[in-house]
């Protein structure tokens, strides 16, 4: 299969049926990029790294929360933050999470925490 996306993650290669249902897997534009995605139980294949950040939005001593909206955690108070992209640094994947989640153009102050 020919890819038509540079950004086309791997997984075309390696899987043809959802993992779920088995149901073939279509290629869909999700997020900006092309991924191998479920018509039946609506599963997406990420491919992407592990790594997710947590932005610490601090103004007039108090600190942003978000209460999340969808499983999992659903109701619960979290940080602003999200799954680094497969090809995004720490520090895009914190300005493009902060204005998502909560519109605000942010600026980097400092890496608190960063491990494996
Ligand atoms: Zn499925």
């Amino acid at each position: 299969m020919q890819s038509d996306n540079k950004n086309l993650n791997d997984g075309d290669k390696y899987y043809k049926y959802c993992p779920n249902c088995k149901t073939e897997l279509q290629r869909k534009i999700i997020d900006n990029e092309t991924r191998l995605f479920c018509l039946s139980c609506s599963f997406i294949f990420w491919n992407n790294p592990k790594p997710v950040t947590s932005i610490i939005i601090e103004k007039d001593k108090k600190v942003l929360m978000l209460q999340r909206s969808n499983k999992p955690f659903k109701n619960y108070w979290v940080l602003p933050g999200g799954f680094t992209g497969y090809e995004e640094t720490a520090e895009q994947s914190i300005i493009r999470e902060a204005k998502e989640e909560t519109g605000l153009n942010v600026k980097i102050k400092s890496i608190v925490c960063l491990s494996n």
